[in-house]
């Protein structure tokens, strides 16, 4: 079972429509395609993240760095691979101290990502189990949310209504609303009117993606404390995610963050310090299945659950292998997510607000590579 091949693909498509969420807005869909062959035969093949500025840059070090320093290794040996790529320096030629010393880190971690999720896929095709299998298989079917309530132009409280109402038939459990980019007050109108339309039983959460001080944060929440939110996702600025969170963490409403962070020490500030009741770090950021794990275990210690960013097709064996593991979430909209719908030969289904766990070996999500060579970045 040694590694005989790794290779990253980035993919880049632009979408139709512009979708804004608190601090930022998505104009592409970019990921990444990663392979690592072993000697025996097995292909391990997953994608993730959606990188833009640097996603060529974290293909490069896969391929050049890390495919020389892991070949001839044993795929079993997830941690002993996982320290070798984390200690192994590598010079991205960036000058600045500032941000772009934080833009190499990311980077780094990214890769390891890319490698260990292929990695972890190969392994589970290996031994012929799914992944989630081989992480404890705490259940086999996890809750799945719908991301979307995006502020976009000429969209109405109508069309959010017209939205709410295609995710419920979709059969997820809830969705995510989008705040942060309009005041404080309209946000508050727009979450009141979606769990008028939504109804009492429907998951309805919000996420400001950072966008707010403190003081809009309680503003906003003190604003919806009687419609039953399940969490606050990211409400306060960059700056402020530890005595923001915890100070917020008073007012009842569950609070979320972690898919800023890109490994475990910073989820370990987040948790020790009690800025969160969930973390959502992203294993496609935060170097991957092996550290996302160890994640999840610490979280564990502290009474904290974990939900995950995007990334439906790892996240969900995460989920599903962890006993505080909590939701997933996808993009069940085309426009959006073109990617989740046109990568695997096919999508885990979902049902009565579950996703469930496909029964293939590693992650049990095979991908078209007609796909792959379409948008492949050339
Ligand atoms: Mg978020």
């Amino acid at each position: 079972m040694k590694i005989k091949h790794i290779e990253a693909i980035p993919l880049v498509r632009e979408l139709q429509d512009v979708f804004q969420g608190g601090t930022y807005k998505i104009t592409s869909r970019n990921t990444i395609v990663t392979r690592v062959e072993l000697d025996n035969g097995v292909l391990g093949e997953t994608f993730g993240g959606d990188e833009d500025q640097y996603q060529l840059e974290v293909c490069r070090v896969v391929n050049e760095v890390y495919r020389p320093l892991l070949a001839g290794c044993d795929v079993r040996d997830v941690e002993a691979n996982w320290e070798r790529m984390w200690h192994t320096r590598v010079d991205l030629n960036h000058r600045g101290i500032h941000t772009l010393d934080l833009a190499k880190h990311c980077v780094l971690t990214q890769a390891i990502a890319a490698v260990d999720n292929a990695a972890w896929d190969a392994l589970g095709k290996a031994l012929k189990q799914p992944v989630y299998s081989l992480l404890g298989s705490y259940r086999d079917r996890v809750r799945v949310l719908a991301i979307g309530g995006y502020v976009m132009q000429g969209k109405t409280l109508d069309d959010l209504a017209a939205e709410i109402d295609y995710y419920k038939a979709h059969g997820v459990l809830g969705m995510k609303l989008k705040v942060g980019h309009l005041s404080v007050e309209e946000d508050i109108e727009r979450a009141r009117f979606a769990r008028k339309v939504a109804g009492p039983d429907f998951h309805l959460c919000t996420d400001a993606n950072q966008a707010w001080t403190v003081e809009q944060a309680m503003q906003f929440a003190r604003g919806v404390l009687d419609l039953n939110l399940a969490w606050l996702e990211e409400p306060v600025r960059w700056h402020d995610q530890i005595e923001g969170n915890a100070k917020l963490r008073g007012l009842g409403i569950p609070v979320t963050a972690g898919q800023g962070e890109i490994s475990r020490h910073g989820c370990r500030e987040l948790v020790v310090r009690g800025a969160v009741d969930i973390l959502n770090v992203d294993v496609t950021i935060a170097a991957g299945v092996t550290e996302w794990r160890r994640i999840a275990g610490m979280a564990h210690c502290f009474g904290v659950k974990m939900a995950h960013h995007e990334e439906p097709q790892i996240a969900l064996h995460l989920l599903a292998g962890a006993p505080n593991g909590l939701l997933v979430e996808i993009f069940p909209n085309y426009n959006r997510d073109p990617m989740w719908f046109d990568l695997p030969e096919q999508q885990p289904t979902i049902k009565d607000g579950f996703m469930y766990l496909p029964q293939g070996h590693g992650f049990g999500i095979p991908l078209r590579q007609d796909t792959i060579e379409k948008w492949r970045y050339r």
